[in-house]
C-alpha cells in the first residue's frame, strides 16, 4: 500500500457522462434508472478521489479499480435502493426491545393490515346508515367486551392516540389544563427515550404537585396537597426500575377512596397495560388494565406495543364521561392515528376477545417455557459442531427479560447459547453477527455471545446456526 499521493492519477479517472455512456454502466440505467445510477457512479468516483488523495491507489490498483466500476456502481445503486428499515433477528431475549421495534405483530394483524390498507374501508363511514361514523368505534367495541364495567357500575370508554406519551398528554391537557395534579415524588418517572412525567406535565398545562418523597409516599400525603385546584391524582407505574429497601406506597385502593371522597378523578398511567393476567406467566407486581380499573381507577392509559403486542399506539380507557371529553379536545384530532394502526390493533384484539393468546407472538414468547427453548439451543450448537467451525457454542442457563418497562424485576428463566472463539474477540463475534442478512443482535457478557431464542422465531433458528456456522471464516 502506497502512502503517497499521485495527483496525475486524477485525470485517470472518467467523468459520470463517460461513465454513464459505457457499457456495463448503460446496462445499468436500464435496470435501474438514471436518477439512481448517476447518483451511484458519483459516490464511486468521489471514493475513488479519496482513495487517491491519500495515498491508497497506485496506477495498477486503480486500473484494477476501474476494471470492475461497474459491479461498484451497481452495489452502491442496490444500497441506496434498499430501504433503509430492516427485519432483524432478536437474539438478545428482550421480548419488548424498544430499539428492536416492541412488539412484533401477529399474523392476522399483518392480514388485517394488508386487506383493508390496499383499498378503501369504513375507517369513518357507517355502512348501513351511508353516514360518517368515528374511527374509534373499531376498537371500542373490543375493549368494552375485554373490560366490561369499572369497579363502580359505569361502562368503560377507550380511546387510541399515537402512543402512551400522547395518551398521558391528551389525559393531563384535557382534565387538568390550569389545575394540580398530585404525584407521589417516587413516580416522578424517565421513561427511555426522553419520557419524563414533569415535562409532559408541562406540555399539557397542568401544574405538578410533588408529594411524598422518593421512597415514602402517603395516602395523607395525597390528602393534605388536595385543594381547590387540584384536578386530577396520578400514579405512574415505576417502568424500567425499582425501588427497594425502606419503602412506602399508598395502596390504589386507598388513592382511589380519597379520591371519591373529594370527587376528583384518579388516573394510572401504566406504561405496559398487560390484557391478560400475569401471574399465569409468573410475573407478579404489575397490575393489568383491568386489575386498575377494578379497583376504581377512573381513567388507565397504555401503549399498544408493549405486553398488549400489538402496533405502536397510546390507550385510554376508563370512565365514558372523562374519555367523551378527550375525544373533543382538539389534541385528539392532533394525535390519532391511521388505518394501520387501527388494523392491527383490532385484529390483535381480536386473539384476546378468542382467547388466543398464543396468537400474540410476544405473549407466545413470554410463554415459551425453558425446557423448549434449550431443545432448540441444543439443535443449533449441534449444528455448529457438525459444521467444523472453529467456534465453540455451549447451551448455558440464563434469563429474559419482558423490556418496554415491565415488570423490571421480573425474569423468565431461559437457556442461552453461549458462543466463544479462540480467534476471535466477543464484541468481533457480535459485529460479525450484525453483518449477517439479516442481522442478528445478540447479547456480549464475560467474554462470550449469548443468544437467547426465546425472543428469535423458531423459523429463523435455521438462519442463526448458519450464521454462527460462517461466522469465524
Ligand atoms: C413506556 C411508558 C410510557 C411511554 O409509552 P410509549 O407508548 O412509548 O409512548 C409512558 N409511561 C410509562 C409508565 C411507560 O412504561
Amino acid at each position: 500500500m502506497k502512502q503517497t499521493a499521485k495527483p496525475e492519477l486524477f485525470r485517470e479517472l472518467p467523468s459520470v457522462d463517460e461513465l454513464l455512456r459505457s457499457d456495463g454502466v448503460s446496462a445499468l440505467v436500464v435496470t435501474h434508472g438514471m436518477p439512481a445510477v448517476t447518483d451511484g457512479a458519483r459516490a464511486v468516483l468521489a471514493r475513488l478521489r479519496e482513495e487517491i488523495s491519500s495515498g491508497l491507489l497506485d496506477e495498477a490498483a486503480l486500473r484494477l479499480a476501474l476494471g470492475g466500476v461497474a459491479e461498484a456502481i451497481e452495489q452502491q445503486v442496490q444500497r441506496a435502493l434498499r430501504p433503509s428499515l430492516r427485519p432483524m433477528i432478536n437474539a438478545t431475549g428482550v421480548i419488548l426491545h424498544t430499539n428492536l421495534g416492541r412488539a412484533p405483530l401477529s399474523t392476522a394483524a399483518l392480514d388485517h393490515v394488508r386487506e383493508v390498507s390496499g383499498t378503501y374501508s369504513n375507517l369513518e363511514f357507517e355502512i348501513e346508515s351511508g353516514e360518517r361514523g368515528k374511527r374509534d368505534m373499531h376498537v371500542q367495541r373490543l375493549l368494552s367486551k375485554l373490560l366490561g364495567e369499572s369497579g363502580n357500575g359505569q361502562s368503560i370508554s377507550t380511546i387510541v392516540v399515537n402512543n402512551n406519551a400522547a395518551a398521558v398528554l391528551l389525559a393531563l391537557n384535557t382534565l387538568a389544563d390550569a389545575g394540580e395534579v398530585v404525584v407521589s415524588r417516587g413516580e416522578l418517572v424517565e421513561i427511555g427515550g426522553s419520557f419524563r412525567i414533569p415535562d409532559v406535565m408541562a406540555k399539557s398545562g397542568a401544574i405538578l404537585r410533588e408529594v411524598g418523597t422518593t421512597n415514602r409516599t402517603r395516602a395523607a400525603d395525597y390528602e393534605k396537597a388536595i385543594n381547590d385546584r387540584t384536578r386530577l391524582l396520578l400514579r405512574v407505574h415505576r417502568s424500567n426500575f425499582e425501588i427497594t429497601g425502606f419503602t412506602e406506597q399508598a395502596s390504589t385502593a386507598e388513592l382511589v377512596a380519597l379520591a371519591r371522597k373529594r370527587s376528583i378523578p384518579v388516573m394510572e398511567d401504566l406504561g405496559s397495560g398487560a390484557l391478560v393476567d400475569l401471574q399465569s406467566f409468573g410475573i407478579t407486581g404489575e397490575p393489568s388494565v383491568l386489575d386498575s380499573l377494578r379497583a376504581g381507577v377512573d381513567i388507565v392509559t397504555y401503549s399498544g406495543d408493549k405486553l398488549l403486542g400489538g402496533p405502536q399506539a397510546g390507550l385510554i380507557s376508563g370512565r365514558a364521561d372523562l374519555v367523551a371529553r378527550m375525544r373533543g379536545n382538539s389534541l385528539f384530532r392532533a394525535l390519532r392515528v391511521d388505518k394501520l394502526t387501527y388494523a392491527a390493533l383490532e385484529a390483535t384484539l381480536l386473539a384476546y376477545v378468542r382467547r388466543d393468546h398464543g396468537a400474540i407472538p410476544a405473549l407466545k414468547m413470554m410463554r415459551s417455557t425453558k425446557d423448549e427453548i434449550g431443545r432448540r439451543a441444543e439443535a443449533v450448537a449441534k449444528g455448529i459442531r457438525q459444521s467444523g467451525s472453529t467456534i465453540k457454542a455451549e447451551v448455558i442457563d440464563g434469563e429474559s427479560v419482558i423490556g418496554g418497562g415491565a415488570a423490571p424485576s421480573s425474569t423468565l428463566p431461559t437457556r442461552l447459547l453461549a458462543i466463544t472463539c479462540a480467534d476471535l474477540s466477543a464484541d468481533e463475534l457480535a459485529t460479525r453477527l450484525r453483518a449477517s442478512d439479516p442481522p442478528i443482535i445478540a447479547r456480549v457478557e464475560d467474554g462470550r455471545v449469548l443468544l437467547d431464542l426465546r425472543t428469535v422465531f423458531p423459523e429463523q433458528d435455521r438462519a442463526i446456526a448458519s450464521a454462527l456456522a460462517g461466522v469465524a471464516q
